[in-house]
């Protein structure tokens, strides 16, 4: 069987760790766990993503008792016939300044096994510290704090971090036998100043010559019309997608590789630098993790001009979907396995994190997980229309202007899904490879978007018959 063969099938579901399971080797665990995955498997669940020690770094100190629930976890899953997601942040680390960042990280992020180190900055890997890799901000060259989740976070573009990673993933590969990986996070936070490390300068320097400026200088800074800060931007993006790349390499064939993203339209990725449809081509599976608080029957139009950007990601790149949905009930399933049926997408069901009495998957899924096999190379779905959008050109427009580009989008794909179109997102990397021939209509949003090229193979499809909408 080919290694991501499997996924034509596969059936996710989160298996949740907790405190508790840190009790390891308690025998009584390995119960617990042998109960869940024979529940799992009679529910109808062919894989499971391990979810709770997500700032992996967080637990150094124990990372071989981490590694050791883990793997027996694994085992057992591999008994009852379920494959294994191995789900970690690379690069994100819990941080306590005082009490209130505790109480702050026990009240908002049920996601996790609460442990972390009281200073993980004196803690070292390989005799590298960890402190050294954090990224800096160029407001102040200081390490970068990202409030929303209590943490510091490290510079992918830092050397001394790309060795501990590849040794770190090297030991994680040796102690579990996991069958894919989610490496999620690759982030510069917590704005378009971040990172200014000596490695980020001196990359910026070297790919596009220019030395970075003074954070006081309003000709470079937030100033879109600079040719130079866009190519700041497109640097971040490039530089977080070289980690997939980078990681892909180290990885067994075996041993598929996704990110996460729960967005590939929003004006505000250029903060934070991530582009899924950049990492797509590293990835063995295109991951879309619909936001907690939407869903189908609300949110609709962030909710259908999502799905319809991811699966065009995944038909281009001829890759199978995955969608995560957060699940109130087990009478809420049906209609997001509905949801999701019609963009050939592998359903992940996971609780509804947002609650704190959430439905358990276990409960979720009870009902049966009943979900078609996606035929082997099916494309996701046959695009008839498409809609050009440009991520450059959000991106070389003022914020504001950048959010109307997006809800123009997100307005027209709504509007042809609701009329049972669904429409393919033609973005600035898929020309070359564009399907005209497939499609009645190409929607233009702005025609500023247009490059000279671009315009030239407007006018050449328009030629053999392509009709262009104007929206
Ligand atoms: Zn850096």
């Amino acid at each position: 069987m080919k290694s991501t063969e499997w996924l034509n099938d596969a059936r996710f579901t989160s298996w949740r760790l907790d405190i508790s399971d840190l009790g390891w080797p308690d025998p009584t665990l390995a119960e617990k766990w042998r109960r869940r995955a024979e529940t799992f498997q009679k529910e109808g669940a062919n894989a499971v993503v391990l979810c709770g020690f997500q700032f992996r770094w967080d637990y150094l100190v124990i990372l071989d008792r981490v590694l050791g629930i883990l793997h027996e976890i694994t085992e057992i899953c591999h008994e009852h016939q379920l494959k294994v997601v191995e789900y970690h942040s690379p690069t994100l680390l819990h941080t306590i300044r005082s009490e209130e960042d505790r109480r702050t990280i026990h009240n908002g992020r049920q996601e996790q096994v609460p442990f972390y180190p009281d200073d993980w900055r004196k803690l070292s890997f390989q005799e590298k510290r960890l402190a050294n890799w954090r990224q800096v901000s160029a407001r102040n060259g200081k390490p970068v704090f990202y409030e929303p989740f209590t943490c510091e976070c490290f510079c992918p573009n830092h050397p001394e971090f790309q060795k501990a990673y590849r040794a770190f993933i090297r030991h994680h590969l040796a102690e579990i036998p996991v069958d894919a990986i989610l490496s999620a996070d690759l982030h510069f936070l917590p704005d378009i100043y971040s990172c200014a490390c000596t490695y980020c300068q001196k990359r910026f320097l070297s790919e596009y010559g220019f030395e970075l400026p003074p954070t006081e200088d309003p000709e470079f800074w937030e100033n879109r019309e600079n040719p130079a800060f866009l190519a700041w931007i497109a640097a971040r993006y490039r530089w977080n997608a070289e980690h997939y790349q980078r990681l892909r390499k180290w990885l067994p064939p075996e041993v598929l590789l996704w990110g996460r993203a729960s967005c590939c339209l929003s004006a505000e990725l250029p903060q934070t630098g991530f582009s899924p449809q950049l990492c797509a081509e590293h990835f063995d599976a295109i991951f879309y993790e619909i936001d907690p608080r939407h869903h189908p029957t609300n949110h609709s139009e962030e909710i259908a001009s999502e799905i319809t950007a991811f699966s065009s990601i995944a038909r281009h790149f001829r890759k199978p979907l995955i969608a995560l949905c957060h699940v109130h009930s087990s009478e809420d399933l049906p209609g997001w396995l509905d949801f999701l049926k019609p963009y050939d997408a592998r359903p992940w069901i996971s609780r509804q994190t947002l609650h704190e009495d959430a439905v358990p998957e276990e409960s979720l899924l009870e009902t049966g997980f009943d979900y078609p096999e996606t035929p082997p190379g099916k494309p996701t779905f046959e695009p008839v229309q498409a809609i050009f959008f440009s991520e450059t050109f959000r991106d070389s427009l003022e914020i504001e202007q950048g959010k109307d580009y997006v809800a123009q989008c997100r307005e027209l794909c709504a509007d042809l899904v609701a009329r049972g179109i669904r429409p393919f997102l033609l973005f600035d990397t898929m020309w070359d490879s564009a399907a005209p021939a497939l499609w009645e209509c190409l929607w233009m949003l702005d025609p500023r978007a247009l490059d000279k090229e671009k315009e030239r193979k407007i006018a050449e499809w328009q030629q053999q018959g392509l009709a262009i909408g104007l929206s």
